[in-house]
């Protein structure tokens, strides 16, 4: 599949990542970890700190899938309100996902400064802006719901949002426990870091075409006919799932995403908080540890490559047009852009987890627009599978 087109800027500010091999013999390890984006790298850092022996093997160079195309944006909040989610899944499960959404910024956090390694990590305050009345209304009753279960939200009126914000809406859901990272730049210190300090094994240019369930052990057959053995697979292949798992579980979805030339310090708003909003399209807004502007958003509900790319110039208009509204005197200018692929399911949840119909399989498929945050959440719950502790695994179950 095509993941994405363009420029994305992780790739340009970072460069490739040192390569790795590609596997060229038969090999035999504890757990498979087929994906090396930030999803599989989170998992191998659970696993490796489980003292569980891993491989790590990608059809591409590593990382370099949908992880190099993010805004990385680290929110609680999810796409679906936590009012709608509730009635979706029930309120136990709901409120635990946003729950776990939150703990998983913390999380994140602590692995990087245990490792000491470098994802340029920043807290960051975040607003949800209201596009107009009836969107208001939905944050109205979204700020009681989030207040009722001890999640940390505030409301601000038009005149709040303007006195602190500068920015001219009916108001917005405001919280001050957000973050931004580089993912990709965090995906590759990550397998590096295990690479030297756990025995990580990472193949690049790997392609897994087939999986041979036998009684005792499962093995993954490359596009090069080699073998892999293991006792587990985890399957962290993001959006490119379909040669992995037989249920289409998700809607693949377009997005676009545009970067300014960097600014001066005093050219941004108040606390460079993350900004989305109410609006479908919307627009997501982030700066960067260089002083710039990261907008993405105008998605279209299609993944046909030729047709999402041959809108790229249009869609870049349209986003910065729409930033331009919020703030008419900003000084943005384009400098690099990029779209890429993203999915969706029915309840903005991701699946993780046991298939029935793939046994001595896990599944980490973090989708929608909190990806990064359900890979945390995907890899600590398959360690803990595996390693056969209590997990809440029934949240994100594909027979939910
Ligand atoms: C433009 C854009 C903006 C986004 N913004 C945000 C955001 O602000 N916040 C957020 O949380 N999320 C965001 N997301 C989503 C987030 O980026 C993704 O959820 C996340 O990067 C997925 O990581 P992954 O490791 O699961 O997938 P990937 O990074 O795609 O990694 C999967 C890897 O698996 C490999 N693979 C697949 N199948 C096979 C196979 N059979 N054999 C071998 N290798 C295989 C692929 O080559 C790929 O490298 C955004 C996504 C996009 C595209």
């Amino acid at each position: 599949m095509d993941l994405k087109s363009g420029l994305p800027f992780w790739l340009i500010k970072n460069g490739l990542s040192k390569d790795y091999n590609t596997l060229d013999s038969d090999i035999e390890t504890e757990v498979l970890i087929i994906g090396s984006g930030i999803t599989g790298a989170l998992v191998a850092h659970f696993l490796c700190e489980g003292g569980v022996n891993c491989v790590v093997v990608d059809r591409r160079m590593a990382s370099t899938g949908s992880t190099t195309a993010s805004t990385a944006q680290l929110q609680y909040e999810i796409d679906t309100f936590l009012f709608d989610l509730i009635e979706k899944v029930g309120e136990e499960n709901a409120v635990k996902a946003y729950q776990k959404c939150l703990e998983s910024i913390y999380t994140l956090e602590k692995i990087i400064k245990k490792l000491k390694i470098d994802g340029n990590f920043e807290w960051r305050s975040s607003l949800y802006l209201a596009s107009d009345a009836k969107g208001f209304k939905d944050l109205e009753q979204e700020y009681e719901t989030r207040k009722k279960f001890k999640l940390p939200v505030t409301l601000l009126n038009q005149k709040e949002l303007k006195d602190k914000f500068n920015i001219d809406k009916k108001g917005a859901l405001y919280n001050d426990c957000s973050a931004q990272i580089d993912t990709f730049k965090l995906c590759t210190e990550l397998l590096n870091y295990h690479k030297k300090n756990s025995g990580l094994v990472v193949y690049s240019h790997t392609d897994v075409v087939k999986v041979e369930n036998k009684k005792e052990h499962i093995i993954a057959i490359t596009e090069k006919g080699y073998k892999i053995t293991a006792k587990k697979i985890v399957a962290a292949p993001g959006f490119e799932s379909e040669s992995l798992l037989k249920e289409k579980v998700m809607q693949l979805n377009s997005t676009y995403v545009f970067v300014s030339k960097p600014l001066k310090e005093e050219d941004f708003w108040n606390e460079k908080c993350l900004i989305w909003e109410t609006a479908r399209p919307y627009i997501y807004v982030r700066t960067t540890k260089d002083n710039r502007i990261m907008v993405g958003g105008f998605d279209e509900d299609f993944q046909n490559p030729k047709k999402r790319d041959a809108l790229m110039e249009q869609k870049n208009k349209a986003i910065l047009k729409r930033f331009k509204k919020l703030f008419p005197d900003s000084k943005i200018e384009v400098d690099f852009y990029w779209c890429g692929t993203f999915g969706e399911t029915k309840d903005g949840l991701p699946f993780i987890g046991e298939h029935k119909e793939h046994p001595n399989m896990y599944f980490a498929l973090g989708y929608g627009g909190n990806g990064i945050t359900f890979s945390v959440i995907a890899a600590e719950m398959i360690k803990d599978l595996y390693l056969g502790k209590p997990t809440d695994s029934d949240l994100f179950a594909f027979d939910r």
